[in-house]
This record gives C-alpha cells, structure tokens and sequence, in this order.
C-alpha cells in the first residue's frame, strides 16, 4: 500500500507551487489506491502565519482535494502537525544522542561566523570544523555551568555514497561532505530535516514527493535514515515552475497570480485550476489537454513529469478556464457571476426572483466568454450605464437615414408591450415586425437597433440583450438614438 504526503508550512497563501505538489501527491495516492496524508510542517516558528493552515486545508478542498489523514481529519499516526510531535522528536533526538550518532555543539553564532568567513576567504566550501564533535564530559560540563546555548549536530560521514530513486528524475547520488549538521536548533526546535525524517517514517511514507528545491535537503536527510538505521521511501522532486520569460517564478512576481485563493475569489472554476496545475508540469501521451480529476487521477505518473521548469502559460490558462466555463451547469455559473457582480455593487446582496432570473439569463449570455467570473463585470458594463457609449463603428451605423425610422418603429413596439409583456419573445416578435414595416432587414434592422442599445457592433444574442437591458433603458435609449 503507498502512502504520500504533502507537508506544507503554514508561512503564507496555498501558492501554484505547492498546489501542484498536492495534486501530483494525490493523484498517485488515489491511483493506487493508497493514502493521501496532510501534515503541517511548522518547525521554524519564526515564520509561521496564523490561520495559513486552515488556508491551506481550504485551499486544497476548493481544488476538490481531500486528504485521509490530517490535523483536521484525525488519523492513526498523528498528531498531523510538528509543534504537536515535540515528545515524538525528542524520543529520537535522546536516542541519537544515547547512542553517539548525534553530538551537543556549543559553538556560538559568532564563532561559527567567523570560522565560515576564514573558510570562505579560503576558498573552501564552508562546513562545520568539528570544535565540539569530541568533546571531553568535563568540557561539555564547563559550558553547561557556562550557560550556553546548544544545539544538536548528526554525526555526517564523509566520501560515503548517498544514492536514492526518483520516480521524476531517475536514480541520484550524493557523496557525503563530512558537513556534521544541525538537528536541533538551540531553541530546542528540531530542524526541518530531522522532523521531517521522524514523521515520514512513523507515518509509514513510501513516496516522498515535494518541489526540487528539496533534492538538495535530500543527502542529509538520508544520513538521518542510516542513523536511525531505518528504510528510506522513494521520492519524486517536482520541477520548478517558471514566469513567461523562462524565469524561475518569485513570490514577488506580480505577473501571474500566484495563491490559490486569488482564483478562487476572482470566480475561477476550481476543476480548470486543477487541469490547468496537473499539466503544468505533468503531460499524458497524448495531445489531449482537458481532464477530469477522475481522468487525471488513472493517467498521471511521475515518469510523465517534467525534469525541466515549467512556464506558466496564462493564455492556456484562460483557455482552459473558458473550456469548462462554456461547459459549466447554468446554476454555477451564475452563483459565481453574481458574487462578482455583488462584489463590485452591480447587484444587490439580495437577489429578489425577478433579479436573480435577470442574473442567470446575463450569465447563460456571457457564459461562452468568460475565462473567470470576475471578467463578467467589464464585459457587461454596458447594462449598468445610464448612456451608451458609442463604439467609433457604431457611429457609421448610426449615421444611416434609414436608422431613425427602424429605432421609432422598434420603441413603439416596445411601448406597446407594456411592462407585463416585455419578454424575450415579445422582443423578438417585435423586431420581426419592425422588418416587415420599414423593409429594414438583416444587418440593416439588427445592427442599429444594437448600437443604439449598446453602444457596440457585436455582442451577444440581441433579443436577451435587449430584455436585460430593461424597457425603461431601451426606451430612453431608442428615443435618443432615434432623434
Ligand atoms: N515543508 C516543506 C515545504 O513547504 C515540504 C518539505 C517536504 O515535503 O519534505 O516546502
């Protein structure tokens, strides 16, 4: 049975990056019918956010994600979060100490310091000289009475090969460096390295999966293993995601909307999200680019990883985006259009019956061009104006002698209808009439009657257009188009 998980800190938002590694986690789970564990790795306290946990859970759940195991679900090998595991760690950490594997260091941070600084001016590549690898019991009482800080360094090998598998990269090697480093902070905290050995093993992981960042984290954790003398998992290192100039993406990058929730709150369709993320990054055999989480979740393997970055591409982004708008339920996307239009006070927080049916019919009209909800906003200004505003091209089509006879006739009609009786067939029927009477026909009816409205050359149906825009506007703006 495989068991995977992902292990965030809870330092900021649910970034792509770490999206990504999520979805690739889970969907190897799922295929094989494993476990997907959630673990919140919070080891340097320094930087933890409240409440960037529950983002993530949220986040992740958004994304259609959910886990077996976790701080929020339980799970038999829990507590799902490091500063919750301090007893588990310092178990280990006596033990390694008990038996010699691990050693206190006494140096202090500017002892360090300028031994780093001597190494460098060197020319050698920095590593721990070893002052406190041997240690004599009145030495290391002498600096206990002292007071000082210690930390805890691991014993490290030197020249010894340090091999693992990656299911993304193939086989890779380190050799040991001799480097005796840090496992526990002098805060007492364990470091990342350490705890994440403990956790993985006693969570009984089989694949650890994270971004490439970590393949150089790798060797030492390895070191950590032998000391325990216990068996390491296999591991898949995602590759790194790109900006559109091939640059590794910075958190700073404000090119690209980097957190989850910026997606989420501008309307995106979470199923395009996770389409989107599965490709970046991954590829199946074939051209085919739309898939369900089912489908990615039989079809995904690490072998079809990407070694290389992978440039986020925001014109496939909104592409895929619009692809599962088009194909949306009428209900979600008109939830998800009328947040947007909430939001930036087109519509009330209250939708009464005759405006929420107003809204699923500017929704149904728009939905084949929408990439997120929130584009629905601009895109229909022109039913929340008091004036049109007149495209360069509709003025030519204004200018026509015919037009103030077609835009009369059309707001008789209208006026005649009565409030009662303005409906979308009304207002087709109508405009058919309007044909038969001014012998107007074709572009020569629809498209005045269209710029006089909207102000625009194209658009969407005509006569659902007209209907959203309300017999008062339509009027008002027939008379003035008609003068
Ligand atoms: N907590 C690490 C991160 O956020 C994950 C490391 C790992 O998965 O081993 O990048």
């Amino acid at each position: 049975i495989v068991r995977l998980r992902y292990a965030p800190s809870p330092t900021g938002h649910l970034h792509i990056g770490g999206a990504r590694t999520a979805l690739f986690t889970y969907l190897y789970a799922r295929q094989r019918g494993g476990q997907f564990i959630l673990r919140i790795e919070d080891t340097d306290l320094d930087r933890n956010v409240s409440g960037a946990a529950e983002e993530f859970y949220n986040g992740l759940r958004w994304l259609g994600l959910d886990w077996d195991e976790g701080e929020d679900v339980g799970g038999p090998y829990g507590p799902y979060r490091c500063t919750d595991r301090m007893d588990i760690y310092q178990a280990h950490i006596d033990q390694l100490l008990r038996e010699d594997k691990a050693y206190y260091c006494y140096c202090t941070e500017e002892d360090l310091t300028r031994e780093r600084e001597a190494q460098v001016a060197a020319g050698e590549t920095p590593k721990y000289a070893g002052h406190c690898r041997h240690l004599t019991a009145e030495q290391r009482a002498a600096y206990e009475a002292e007071g000082r800080s210690r930390t805890v360094r691991l014993r490290a090998s030197e020249g010894e090969k340090l091999a693992f598998r990656d299911m993304v990269r193939g086989d890779i090697s380190f050799d040991s460096d001799g480097n005796d480093f840090v496992i526990v902070k002098s805060s007492g905290m364990p470091t990342y390295n350490l705890a994440v050995v403990i956790d993985d093993h006693l969570m009984h992981i089989t694949h650890v999966t994270r971004g490439e960042e970590h393949i150089s984290n790798t060797p030492r954790q390895l070191q950590i293993y032998r000391a325990f003398g216990w068996e390491e998992p296999v591991f898949a290192h995602f590759n790194l995601i790109l900006n559109e100039t091939g640059k590794k993406l910075s958190k700073r990058d404000e090119s690209i909307l980097q957190f989850i929730s910026q997606y989420r709150d501008l309307g995106y369709l979470p199923e395009a999200i996770l389409n989107f993320l599965a490709l970046l990054g991954w590829s199946p055999e074939t051209e085919e680019e739309v898939f369900t989480k089912e489908e990615l979740i039989e079809r995904f393997s690490f072998e079809r990883v990407n070694k290389s970055g992978s440039i986020f591409d925001q014109q496939k982004l909104a592409w895929m985006n619009n692809t599962y708008f088009k194909k949306a339920e009428l209900d979600v996307v008109t939830d998800l259009c009328t947040r947007q239009l909430q939001k930036a006070g087109r519509l009330p927080k209250q939708l009464d019956e005759s405006q929420q049916a107003w809204a699923e019919t500017l929704s149904a009209l728009y939905q084949d061009k929408l990439s997120s909800a929130s584009e629905i906003v601009e895109q229909t200004e022109l039913f929340f104006r008091d004036n049109v505003v007149l495209e360069e091209e509709g003025r030519g089509i204004l200018a026509d002698e015919q037009v103030p006879a077609v835009l009369a006739a059309f707001a008789r009609h209208v006026e005649e209808m009565g409030e009662a009786g303005f409906t979308v067939d009304a207002i087709k029927a109508a405009v058919k009439a309007v044909q038969g009477e001014t012998g107007a026909k074709g572009k020569g009816l629809f498209m005045p009657i269209r710029v006089a409205l909207t102000g625009q050359v194209h658009g969407p149906d005509l006569n659902a257009t007209i209907w959203l825009l309300g017999r008062d506007k339509v009027l008002q703006r027939l008379r003035a188009g008609a003068e």
